[in-house]
């Protein structure tokens, strides 16, 4: 089982979120079916989501989105994690590989740079407005760059640890550690933990001992305090028949019809977890009766159970007047 925890260590001035998930990467890994490269790229981030939302989220509906975009060849990697351990992500060439490093790393920094951004979005549910902000890539190692996003944007001293490690391609550990300085925190315990936890290698340490004990020595000399018991963490995605109906019914009726001609109904695929759905042509026809279009140019003017898309009296594309049911 994949599980995160909580605690403290040096009186209460640091406050650390670690994580082994090494569960959840595999399934990550197995549905988006990645290579190594790109499988460390989504790890990193799906495992940094999950312990930025203990720093960053407040309420336990809220979401957080990571998202790191630059100009090589994985494109970019997204993870949206909440405070209910929940994760879903993905990146966007599963199949780009590229040579591990001299050092014998996988070359994630490589294969989302150069340039680009690491952008950190707050959802509030069920109101408000999301909150967004960002900072450039430092290295698209994905562990400084949030380091780096925790300094600039939010003004949180931290260290971060994030670990993919693959055995014949295949996720065998997973794992992160976020250490925040409170300001309550003297110079002396932050020299310690400098010294613990440079040159630590996690997924090193985490092929012989467990996460419990990994904390106790990346705080050694500080005391570290566990606050509650695991939560535990799981791959899910909120994807469901009636989204992928949705989503579907931008396309116009002649479009679907043509589908249910040509392929005898349609598959619809989550970008966010790689689920398939196979959709009846009676689920698709289903869609037209749930909406009403232009009869001169099959404009969408309205959709059950959706804000009105085109408004009474105003005029359609095609310049007829739009005339709505009551
Ligand atoms: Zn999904
Ligand atoms: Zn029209």
């Amino acid at each position: 089982m994949s599980y995160l925890l909580r605690g403290l260590a040096a009186g209460g001035g640091l406050r650390i979120i670690a994580a082994d998930t090494t569960r959840l990467v595999a399934e990550a890994a197995r549905r988006h079916q990645t290579s190594p490269t790109a499988s460390a790229a989504l790890g990193r981030t799906l495992t940094g989501a999950l312990t930025l939302a203990h720093v960053l989220l407040k309420n336990p509906r809220d979401r957080v989105t990571l998202r790191l975009r630059g100009g090589g060849p994985l494109g970019g990697v997204i993870a949206d994690a909440g405070l209910d351990g929940t994760v879903r992500g993905y990146v966007t060439n599963p199949e780009v590989y590229l040579p591990p490093r001299s050092d014998g790393k996988l070359d994630v920094g490589g294969a989302l740079g150069p340039g680009g951004d690491l952008q950190v979005i707050r959802a509030h549910a069920p109101y408000g407005d999301p909150y967004s902000s960002s900072v450039p890539l430092a290295s698209g190692e994905i562990a400084e760059d949030i380091a780096v996003f925790l300094a600039q944007s939010e003004q949180i001293a931290s260290a971060v640890l994030l670990g993919v490690y693959l055995e014949e391609e295949r996720v065998t550990r997973a794992g992160g550690v976020l250490l925040q300085a409170l300001p309550s925190c003297d110079d002396a315990a932050l020299a310690l933990l400098e010294a613990n936890v440079r040159a630590f290698q996690l997924t090193e340490a985490m092929a012989h001992r467990s996460l419990l004990e990994i904390l106790e020595e990346l705080c050694w000399g500080l005391e570290f305090i566990p606050l509650e018991t695991a939560l535990p963490l799981s791959f899910h995605c909120r994807c469901s028949e009636q989204k992928a109906l949705t989503a579907i019914a931008y396309f116009s009726p002649a479009e679907r019809e043509a589908m249910i001609a040509e392929d005898g109904g349609a598959e619809a695929v989550c970008h966010w977890c790689g689920e398939k759905r196979w959709l009846t042509p009676e689920q698709l026809r289903s869609i037209s009766r749930e909406e009403l279009r232009c009869p001169d140019c099959s404009t969408l003017w309205y959709r059950q159970g959706q804000l009105t898309i085109v408004r009474e009296q105003e005029l359609c594309a095609c310049g007829r007047a739009v005339k709505l049911p009551n």
